[in-house]
């Protein structure tokens, strides 16, 4: 079975190269093409004919094929809906701010967490993605646009804890000095709270933002949005978040999207703040994506600001994230969502 380019780093490439029994050099040149988002084998240019057709008798080049991409009116945000070679399908999504441009990936085709209020639920699931995978999104995006891209989401589809082999490796990978350069200070894993995933990631040790997605203030709350929540609790998750913060020194970030009527009273800012109170963190709040087919409703933006203003007032670092890519739906999963209603009606 042939092998996605993109999962190839430079240690891969130098025994094959050394397997093939050809010069040293040449696994350098093989390894520096994934960062320049190429599916094309005619693009190997500093490759000989002969060398190129041996890649190809191992390796696929196009296990993302971009089926289309829908630019904001609004914004300069875009999204990107890749089928990859097994025919899953993918989304991911460019932004642009102030300090640049960020790409925010897919981690699995698909999600098995099953929170109530996201598209992805609906989709079902495919596979886990590769690191090669990871990284092709971002490459290949670069490509596109034709710029660097500065900082990388792991917030797409998918709960990136679920896997997490895959996305250590990619981690590793997307800040090579050769490669896509990107520092791991401008990368976020986004969690739903895996908390032995948590664990083990934390010791990992790798300086990336590590987001966890809380919405809710208590257990009863949370357990009716998010099923993950019924396994680990509360208490247990910000333990985790505890251990977090103090092994790795690093500000963690809460995500907590507002529902009307469900998770955003007064009342509910209160309790959020206590519990969070002397943990360094910050909290994203998000005003809820709403999608055909989903139960709950996004907050009054009077409710968001008296959220927000009861927030910061018991001292806790708070901020409304700015909604992007509206009129794309550029929010989570809502693509592949209905993608997948086009072709089972
Ligand atoms: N599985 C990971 C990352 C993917 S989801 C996680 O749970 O964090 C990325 C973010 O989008 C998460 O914070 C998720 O809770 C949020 N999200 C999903 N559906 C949403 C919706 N309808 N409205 C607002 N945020 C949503």
């Amino acid at each position: 079975m042939k092998l996605f380019f993109y999962d190839y780093d430079l240690a891969d490439w130098t025994k094959w190269v050394k397997d093939q029994g050809l010069p040293t050099f040449r696994a350098r040149q093989l390894a520096a093409w994934r960062s320049r988002g190429i599916q094309d084998p005619a693009e190997l240019t500093d490759l000989p004919q002969s060398l190129r057709d041996q890649v190809l008798t191992s390796f696929y080049l196009d296990g993302l094929v971009l089926v289309e991409r829908f630019q904001s009116s609004l914004d300069e945000t875009a999204k990107y809906l890749f089928r990859l070679k097994d025919g899953n399908m993918i989304e991911s999504v460019l932004m642009h701010y102030h300090y640049g441009w960020s790409v925010c990936i897919s981690s699995q085709a698909g999600c098995r967490m099953g929170c109530t209020f996201c598209a992805s639920t609906g989709a079902g699931f495919g596979r886990d993605l590769t690191a090669g995978e990871m990284l092709a999104q971002v490459s290949l995006i670069a490509r596109d646009i034709g710029q660097r891209i500065g900082h990388v989401t792991i917030m797409g589809i998918g709960e990136p804890l679920d896997n997490a082999e895959n996305v250590v490796r990619f981690l590793r990978q997307v800040n090579e000095p050769r490669g896509l350069n990107i520092s791991l200070r401008h990368i976020s894993v986004s969690t739903c709270g895996l908390v032995p995933g948590m664990i083990k990631f934390t010791d990992e040790g790798l300086p990336v933002t590590l987001s966890v997605s809380l919405h809710a203030p208590n257990d009863t709350i949370r357990r009716q949005l998010m099923p993950i929540a019924r396994q680990y609790g509360y208490d247990q998750l910000l333990a985790a978040c505890r251990r977090h913060v103090e092994k790795t020194g690093r500000r963690i970030t809460f995500e907590y999207a507002l529902f009307s009527g469900i998770n955003d009273k007064l009342e509910h800012a209160d309790e959020l703040a206590a519990r969070l109170k002397g943990l360094l963190c910050h909290v994203n709040l998000i005003p809820a994506n709403e999608f055909s087919g989903g139960v709950y409703r996004q907050s009054h933006q009077t409710d968001v600001r008296t959220f927000h203003n009861r927030l910061v007032r018991s001292g806790i670092n708070a901020t409304v994230r700015r909604e992007l890519g509206s009129d794309i739906m550029a929010a989570c999963g809502q693509l592949r969502r209905r993608m997948e209603a086009c072709r089972n009606p």
